[in-house]
């Protein structure tokens, strides 16, 4: 008898007979993956592979984007509108002009008895943006009213606060080809090898080629601070604290460049004044780093010929989240490193469109980057779309994490969430559930009827998924991508653009705002809409043709541009979108107003992702071989402070805090400190039940990585049971 591996089988790959690839983008993340997929002769899906020629992913892709094409025919998709039954426990399927006649009705009926702005619409960073550019057309100019957001306040909002606070607009300044040029890397609060995998690729190579410092700050020991040169294991919420230490070095060492500061910025007394307050030796005892790691690390920054800094989650989801971003912005601007290659104040965005939503939603204002507050912008969008000026709001109404709460005081009656799911991403969820069940009419808009928020809904309608649908999406470099409809919607659901459409078509003004019934027609109003000497965001040399030739590009590219992928960075001159043309510096002083660890409450609670995940599971939990690797919400604690509690690896406890409880697994790891728990925000019920949210004053985005909590003993049967009626859903 022959033992070993010679008996054995060879493992074999399934064929894959593809017939055609089909080329689009990838609808998770801001890296902004070009995706081909297969298709058989069928017309089947069958496989997909990163495009080797698109310069973003180079032919690689995260899990996610691999296991994407399994999204079409994934379980819980929605097929058909759905409308509750007039006794509201049953939902019962009506056509799409029943269920669109029925809602437009109600929207009326509300805004008629309590005033326009008591009905309020809550959308995403997943759409594609001619469908936010048509949604935004339909809410500020036929809808009217003012409380209208989306849930990139939840992750991006203090970033675009802060960009606008220092450069007088939003706009990430760098690229990615910025890791090939810098000569000092520093990372806040991002932990990139599981957040946006293939940017960690595109930074680990050009480390690798030419080495570079890699600084990551972040209270636990990430991925990415496991591949650091220089981690600092920083005390939640006091990076402020931090950078103005940095500063006070660099400005007390004279390593600043005053050439830049004296020529493109104004605020530097002010800054000086602060940051004077914050000398390393003080300074180590809030921030938790010590004084002479801050002393080495400004000194390398300011030194490099060129250093950068990203960001994302750690830093914006913080009360401190706009002055942070704010404080990172200037750190560059002292060192002279805006606007130059390998020199950056780069935001990682989170959703694969939270950019779009950005420039053209009108969420926070009107298309292109203008403000409501301004009565040009005011004027020139009510002419391009044939409205009354009148009819548009002269400020900003409420963001999401204020529609709530205004939903409870009774100030929202009704309100419409399109492809966000609060029951599990919003802080504070048993406030939450109240305030939906609170509603007199809810609408909810999502490819999959099984989402958690749907169970409060009185009208549902199914969307198409991503691929399902046609138009771009701009990632976190400013690059605008395509998104192709590589099959038809499903059953009866219907691209997201085609519902905004007929709803326009219930309004008044729907009869006289044009709305096109293609997204590339929805493009060129976008594109005339950018056009200008003085607009940034001008993306008039653009065409879907082209943007596939190119597999994407960069903004601005104007009509008539030369360069056909783009403009790679931004204030490559030095003149910045403020009235002056000066960049802001702005002094951050540090207010300590974080719900801390106590005696009863003796751990910081900490959440963010995992590599498999993304968002609320909505999509990522129906794909088996992601749900695989990561099927139960768990937490990380120090082995020393499990120890100390009697917890065993993989037993069930129950975390608490002032607000409620999540039933979690423990896994022991170093990677947390002693005082520390990390639980990945994804499961529903989960660790939302016990953070608090307090709100950022200027962006009004949750801190939802700084909260305290204390850890109980359950027993394991009473848990596994929990863990079941709460991911019931
Ligand atoms: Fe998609 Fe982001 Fe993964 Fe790229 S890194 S495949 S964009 S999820």
């Amino acid at each position: 008898m022959i033992f070993g591996r010679k008996q054995r089988k060879p493992i074999t790959i399934p064929s894959k007979s593809v017939d055609t690839w089909k080329y689009t983008t990838c609808n998770y993340c801001s890296t902004g993956c070009v995706i081909e997929i297969g298709l058989d002769k069928d017309n089947k899906i069958v496989t997909s592979r990163g495009h080797a020629d698109a310069d973003v992913n180079r032919g690689k892709l995260c899990i996610k984007g691999l296991l994407e094409h399994e999204l079409f025919q994934s379980a819980g998709r929605g097929t058909d509108p759905l409308m509750r039954n007039k006794h509201y426990d049953e939902f019962e399927t009506v056509g799409w002009d029943k269920a669109i006649d029925h809602t437009a009705q109600k929207i009326k009926d509300i805004q008629n008895k309590y005033g326009k702005d008591s009905f309020a619409v809550v959308s995403t960073g997943q759409l594609l943006t001619e469908e936010f550019y048509t949604l935004g057309k339909l809410v500020r100019g036929c809808i009217g009213t003012n409380n209208y957001d989306g849930n990139t306040t939840l992750c991006m909002a203090s970033a675009v606060s802060g960009y606008k606070r220092s450069f007088g607009s939003d706009g990430p300044p760098g690229c990615y080809e910025d890791f090939s040029h810098t000569d000092c890397f520093m990372a806040f609060g991002s932990n990139l090898p599981e957040q946006h995998p293939i940017i960690y690729w595109r930074l680990k190579e050009a480390k690798e080629k030419r080495d570079f410092p890699l600084i990551v700050v972040d209270p636990r020991v990430t991925m990415l601070a496991q591949f650091a040169d220089i981690h600092l294991p920083i005390t939640p919420g006091t990076d402020c604290v931090l950078i103005n230490s940095m500063m006070h070095v660099i400005f007390s060492e004279e390593l600043e460049d005053r050439d830049y500061i004296d020529k493109h910025t104004q605020g530097y007394d002010e800054l000086k004044r602060v940051c004077a307050k914050f000398p390393p030796e003080i300074a180590q005892h809030e921030c938790g780093i010590d004084e002479d790691t801050i002393r080495q690390v400004a000194r390398l920054y300011a030194k490099a010929g060129a250093a950068m800094s990203i960001w994302t989650m750690g830093i914006n989801q913080s009360t401190h989240g706009s002055d942070g971003v704010a404080n990172i912005n200037n750190l560059n601007l002292v060192t002279g490193n805006i606007g130059k290659p390998g020199g950056t104040s780069l935001s990682i965005t989170g959703q694969c469109n939270a950019m779009g939503t950005r420039e053209w939603s009108s969420c926070s204002g009107l298309p292109g980057y203008r403000y409501l507050e301004k009565e040009a912008d005011r004027q020139e969008i009510a002419d391009y779309w044939g409205i009354d000026p009148e009819f548009f709001p002269k400020k900003r109404g409420m963001a999401q994490t204020d529609i709530f709460p205004a939903i409870e005081t009774g100030e929202i009656k009704g309100l419409w969430l399109v492809a966000t799911n609060p029951m599990t991403s919003m802080p504070n969820l048993p406030r939450i559930r109240k305030a939906l069940q609170k509603l007199e009419f809810l609408v909810v808009q999502d490819c999959y009827s099984d989402v958690e928020t749907n169970q409060y809904s009185h009208v549902y309608f199914p969307a198409s998924v991503w691929a399902e649908k046609e138009g771009c999406h701009t990632n976190t470099e400013r690059r605008v991508n395509l998104i192709c409809n590589v099959l038809e919607p499903m059953a009866n659901s219907k691209p997201d653009f085609w519902i905004f459409n007929e709803m326009a078509k219930r309004f008044d003004n729907g009869q006289k705002i044009k709305f096109p019934d293609k997204p590339e027609d929805a493009f060129e109003e976008m594109k005339e809409l950018s056009k200008g000497k003085d607009r940034m965001l001008d993306i008039s040399g653009m065409t879907y043709q082209k943007i596939k030739q190119q597999k994407g590009i960069q903004w601005p590219y104007r009509e008539g541009s030369e360069n056909e992928q783009g403009e790679p960075r931004l204030y490559t001159d030095g003149i910045f979108q403020t009235e002056s043309g000066r960049a802001n510096l702005i002094a951050v002083d540090f207010v300590d107003n974080n719900e801390t660890p106590s005696s009863d409450y003796p751990f910081w609670c900490n959440s963010g992702r995992v590599v498999e995940h993304f968002h609320t599971r909505t999509r990522t939990g129906k794909i088996g071989n992601c749900n695989k690797f990561s099927p139960t919400p768990y937490m990380e604690i120090n082995p020393d402070a499990a120890d100390e509690l009697g917890i065993g690896q993989s037993e069930y406890v129950r975390v608490v805090s002032k607000r409620g409880d999540a039933v979690v697994m423990a896994q022991r790891t170093h990677r947390v400190p002693r005082n520390m728990i990390f639980i990945p925000f994804h499961y529903h019920d989960c660790v939302n039940r016990v953070t608090l949210g307090l709100l950022d004053p200027y962006s009004r985005q949750p801190a939802f990585k700084q909260c305290a909590v204390r850890i109980e003993s359950i027993d394991q049967q009473e848990a596994a049971q929990i863990n079941l009626e709460r991911r019931a859903f």
